[in-house]
C-alpha cells in the first residue's frame, strides 16, 4: 500500500539491453514514476516511457561497486520518495540478480516506505534466447547455476563451491566474468572438470553489437582476448553451449550489426532507428532537419475557417495529419471541422496516423508518391468541378496539384509545415565514414538530403565504402543532382520499403 507522505519505490527490472524487453508492467510503472533512479546497464532508451517532469538520475556504478556509491543511492531513495513520490529503481535485468536489491529494500524497509519488485528478464536468460542457446534440454541439461564471477578474485573465503561447479552435470552461467574468466577455468579445471568442456561467452546480448565466442574451457579466456571481447559479457559452460548453431536467429537477421545513419528530423530518426533495431540493425542518429509548424500564417488560418467548403481534403505525410491535428486542439477543435468532405491519404503511415486522430481515410493509393495519388484519385472520382485542399510540406513539388487541377477541380495547396535544416554534430560521422565503419547511409526525403550535404560533403560519401539508400525516386534525383551515388532507390516508398530494399541488396 502506498503511503501519502512516505512515497513508495518500484525495483524495476529493465530487461537484459533492447529497450522493448522489459515488461508491460515495467513501462506502466516508468509512466507513472516522479522519479528515475537508473543504472548503468539499465538502456537510457527506456526513459522514453518517464513523464515529460520526472526527474532522472543516473547511478553507474564504478567496478566492484563501492559501499560508498551503494549508500549514496539508498540515501537517493529516502530523499527522493519524500513528499509522497514514486520512484522507480531501473536496473538492468532483473532486480533482484546480482542486483543489490535486498540491500535497497532493507533501507526502504526501515524508513516505513513501500515498495513493490517488477521483475525483469535477467541477461542470463537473455543472452542463451538470443545466441540459441538452450540452457536447459531434456538430453543434457536437466539444470541451471546462475554464478557470480566477480566474486572470486583475491577473496579470502569465497562463497563458491568450486568443487560443487567442476562436478555439475547441467549448464554454468556466469555473469560479471569476463574479467576473471582465466581463473574461472583454472579453478574449474583445477576441481576436475574437463578442458574440454564446451564454453561460450556472449557480450552485449540483445543489441546489434553482440557477439558470441565459443571454445573449450582450457581456450576460451585466450579466445574472448583476441577477439577483444568486453563486458557485459555473460560465460555459460556446459554441453548446452555446442548446441545448434543454425538456432543463432538474432545473428542471421539481414540486417544484424549493419551500421545504418539516419537523417531525418529529431522525432523522426527515433520512428525510424526503431524499426531498424527491430530487424538487427544499428541506427546511428544524424539529425539534419527541423519540422516547424507553418499553421499560425493567415493562410492556414483562413483555410481552416472555411474547411467545410471543400469537397476532398487530401494529406501526403503523417507530418501534415499530426501538426494539423495539434493546431486543431491549440483551436479548441478536433475533427468535425471536416463536415462532409472525403479524405486522401498518400500512403499507410499517414492513414495510420489520421486513425490515431479518429479519421478512415476514404483514399489510400497502392503506390506511395504525390504523383500516383493524383492519378488514381483521378480514376477513382470524378474530380470535375471538386474544390480540394493539399494539407502538406511547403516544399513538395507542384506535380500533384497541376494534375489535379488538369482533371477540372478546383486545387488549393496550404503548406502546414516546413523542413528547415538543423545542424548536427558531424566531426564523428566523417570519422566513421572514413574508416569504413558505416555500412549504409539512408535518405527518407530531399530536404534531408539538403540538410545531410550542407554538412558533410558529398566527396566523403563518394570516395567512402558507405552505401547509400534513398526512399524514391525525388529523394534519388536530389542525391544524383549533388552528384552522389546511389546504391539502392526502394521500390515501395515508405521506411519499411526502404529498410527491405537494404535487406535484399544485403542478401545479395
Ligand atoms: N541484474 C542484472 C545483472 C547485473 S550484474 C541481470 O539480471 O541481468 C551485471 C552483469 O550482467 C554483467 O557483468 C554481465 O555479466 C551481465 N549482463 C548484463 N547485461 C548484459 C548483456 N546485454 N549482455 C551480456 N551480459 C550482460
Amino acid at each position: 500500500m502506498k503511503s501519502v507522505d512516505k512515497g513508495f519505490v518500484y525495483q524495476v527490472g529493465a530487461g537484459p539491453g533492447s529497450a522493448d524487453l522489459i515488461t508491460v508492467r515495467g513501462a506502466e510503472v516508468l509512466r507513472r514514476a516522479d522519479c528515475i533512479i537508473y543504472d548503468k546497464l539499465a538502456n537510457p532508451a527506456l526513459l522514453r516511457f518517464a513523464r515529460a517532469d520526472a526527474e532522472i538520475i543516473h547511478v553507474p556504478k564504478r567496478t566492484g561497486g563501492s559501499s560508498v556509491t551503494q549508500e549514496e543511492i539508498n540515501k537517493l531513495l529516502i530523499e527522493k520518495t519524500s513528499g509522497g513520490r514514486i520512484v522507480v529503481r531501473l536496473k538492468g535485468g532483473d532486480p533482484c540478480i546480482f542486483g543489490r536489491c535486498a540491500e535497497e529494500l532493507a533501507v526502504l524497509i526501515e524508513h516505513g516506505i513501500g515498495f513493490e519488485i517488477v521483475p525483469g528478464i535477467t541477461a542470463g536468460i537473455a543472452v542463451a534466447s538470443y545466441a540459441g542457446i538452450m540452457l536447459t534440454d531434456r538430453e543434457y541439461s536437466s539444470q541451471v547455476v546462475f554464478v557470480t564471477g566477480q566474486e572470486t578474485q583475491g577473496k579470502q573465503k569465497t562463497n563458491i563451491d568450486w568443487h560443487l561447479l567442476a562436478k555439475f552435470s547441467g549448464t554454468i552461467v556466469f555473469y560479471m566474468g569476463i574479467g576473471n574468466l582465466d581463473y574461472i577455468a583454472e579453478r574449474l579445471m583445477e576441481n576436475g572438470m574437463g578442458a574440454d568442456t564446451p564454453a561460450a561467452v556472449i557480450a552485449d546480448a540483445t543489441f546489434p553489437t553482440q557477439r558470441v565466442v565459443k571454445a573449450a574451457l582450457d581456450d576460451i579466456s585466450e579466445e574472448c582476448k583476441q577477439q577483444g571481447i568486453e563486458p557485459p559479457a555473460i560465460v555459460v559452460i556446459g554441453a548446452a553451449t555446442g548446441s545448434n548453431t543454425s538456432l543463432n536467429w538474432f545473428m542471421k537477421k539481414p540486417l544484424f550489426s549493419k551500421n545504418i545513419v539516419v537523417t531525418r528530423d529529431t522525432a523522426g530518426n527515433v520512428d525510424f532507428a526503431a524499426k531498424i533495431i527491430r530487424r538487427g540493425g544499428n541506427p546511428l542518429k544524424f539529425t539534419t532537419i527541423k519540422i516547424k509548424s507553418l499553421t499560425e500564417t493567415n493562410e492556414f488560418l483562413c483555410t481552416l475557417a472555411k474547411i467545410t467548403e471543400y469537397d476532398w481534403i487530401i494529406f501526403t505525410s503523417g507530418n501534415g495529419v499530426t501538426i494539423f491535428f495539434e493546431a486543431l486542439q491549440d483551436f479548441g477543435k478536433d475533427a468535425r471541422v471536416f463536415g462532409s468532405a472525403k479524405i486522401a491519404a498518400i500512403g499507410g503511415k499517414t492513414a495510420a496516423k489520421l486513425s490515431e486522430f479518429g479519421i478512415k481515410a476514404d483514399f489510400v493509393p497502392g503506390v506511395f508518391t504525390s504523383k500516383e495519388l493524383g492519378r488514381q484519385l483521378i480514376a477513382y472520382t470524378n474530380l470535375h468541378g471538386k474544390k480540394i485542399l493539399l494539407l502538406r510540406s511547403k516544399i513538395a513539388s507542384n506535380e500533384l496539384a497541376e494534375l489535379l487541377e488538369k482533371s477540372g477541380a478546383e486545387v488549393q495547396d496550404v503548406a502546414v509545415y516546413t523542413a528547415v535544416e538543423e545542424k548536427s554534430q558531424s566531426a564523428w560521422l566523417i570519422e566513421e565514414i572514413n574508416k569504413g565503419r558505416i555500412d549504409w547511409l539512408t535518405f527518407a526525403s530531399p530536404s534531408s538530403v539538403n540538410g545531410f550535404f550542407e554538412q558533410i560533403g558529398s566527396d566523403v560519401v563518394n570516395s567512402g565504402n558507405v552505401k547509400v539508400a534513398s526512399i524514391g525516386p525525388v529523394t534519388s534525383e536530389r542525391l544524383k543532382t549533388l552528384g552522389l551515388r546511389v546504391d539502392i532507390t526502394a521500390a515501395d516508398h515508405t521506411l519499411d520499403g526502404l529498410l527491405d530494399a537494404i535487406e535484399k541488396s544485403e542478401k545479395l
